[in-house]
């Protein structure tokens, strides 16, 4: 088993070397070999996904991300800057199916914008198309209206697409997932407004003949927006389109109270994948020692479950984050009064000796 470790920018460094000691202190069979990516490749090798690190990429069973991007490149013609990297690497990858788990921590429940009762024992996992969607759909661009309210204006446009094998993969992933969890899915769409989705909506019905053991809702995204903060703990594998998918994991993200603390993994068809915290680079704190690496620590044990094949090991992981949270150490950014503050490295000090005494 080879893990491509591709630190990145900002605190990318710093949450990964945490990440990285925790691996090591596994003790599990496998190698690990660095390369550059983002906005440090594009210093060194004048490209943010050299060649050689796509070529690495491509070799591994997986990838540990830490962040790109940085201010500095926003001047950048867009195809050199840091976050087409990763747009490259989920293309090249084919890395189709992104998993963000929303997890509240019982010991971070405080940390929520929302009521304790409504957000305690949070455990909802939002599965997101990654390679389809508008975002992607051809022709898009800029042209002079020919109808429309104002023809003869200049306008934008984009192109919502979604083929039939697209859906039925990305169904087949969140049914699979369901199976190992609540056995529950609610498929997210805007069936009532657009033919897309209303496709999908179809597609996923179709696919669902194929496990009866798993129970099926659809909602509409406005009204999933709305659920997440009115009665969040009713929903459990939210599997939706590329476009609500990025929205409503970000929402999501936050019910749990810091961004520092949620693990993504964006996996192919082989189970081959991409591990991340769902965080950027924050560059208004790299280099400063105060990133939390729990997002990259918790991605990392998503890595060894998904696709290295070491459930056990994961566990452990997230035992040991869990016990380090529950001994009252906390980042910055998720620190309250009556906890101890520490630092990245004491964070991954901390997880390292938690691992120990298990
Ligand atoms: P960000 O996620 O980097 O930061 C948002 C806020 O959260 C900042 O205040 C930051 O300090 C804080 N934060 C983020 N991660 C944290 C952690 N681990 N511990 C403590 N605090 C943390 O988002 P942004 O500021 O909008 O973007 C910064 C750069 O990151 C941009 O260049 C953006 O394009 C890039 N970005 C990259 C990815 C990625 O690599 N997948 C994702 C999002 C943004």
């Amino acid at each position: 088993m080879k893990i491509a470790v591709l630190p990145g920018d900002g605190i990318g460094t710093e949450i990964v070397d945490q990440a990285v000691r925790v691996l090591k202190a596994m003790d599990l069979k496998f190698e690990m070999e660095f390369a550059p990516v983002g906005g440090t490749a594009y210093e060194s090798h004048g490209h943010p996904l050299p060649e050689s690190t796509l070529k690495l990429a491509q070799n591994c069973d997986a990838i540990l991300f830490g962040a790109v991007g940085d201010w500095k490149y926003d001047q950048l013609e867009r195809q050199f800057r840091p976050e087409q990297a990763i747009l490259g690497l989920r293309k090249h990858l084919g890395l189709f199916a992104n998993f963000r788990p929303a997890i509240c921590y019982e010991e971070l429940v405080g940390a929520s914008s929302l009521k304790p009762e409504l957000i305690s024992g949070l455990d909802i996992l939002i599965i997101r198309e990654l390679t389809g969607d508008i975002y992607f759909g051809q022709p898009r661009g800029r042209r002079i209206a020919v109808d429309g309210h104002f023809p003869g204006a200049e306008e934008a446009f984009d192109t919502m697409r979604y083929s039939k094998p697209e859906i039925e993969r990305i169904a087949h992933v969140a049914f699979q997932a369901a199976r190992k969890r609540s056995k529950k899915v609610t498929s997210v769409d805007k069936a009532n407004v657009l033919e897309t989705f209303q496709f999908w909506k179809d597609v996923v019905t179709e696919v669902h003949a194929q496990y009866p053991d798993v129970e099926l809702d659809h909602m509409y995204v406005d009204n999933a927006a709305m659920q997440l903060v009115r009665a969040p703990k009713k929903l459990d594998v939210v599997v939706t389109g590329n476009m609500f998918g990025d929205i409503l994991s970000d929402e999501a993200a936050m019910l749990t109270g810091s961004i520092g603390m949620l693990p993504s993994a964006s996996l192919n068809d082989k189970q081959v994948g991409l591990y991340e915290p769902s965080h950027g680079s924050a560059p208004d704190i790299a280099g400063k020692g105060v990133a939390n690496p729990l997002a990259t620590i918790l991605s990392a044990a998503m890595m060894l479950r998904f696709s290295l094949n070491q459930a056990e090991a994961a566990l452990r992981i997230e035992s040991a984050v869990k016990k380090v949270l529950a001994s009252g150490l906390r980042t910055p950014d998720i620190w309250s009064v009556g906890t101890q503050k520490v630092g990245t490295k004491e964070m991954g000090d901390a997880v390292v000796a938690a691992l120990a005494v298990q």
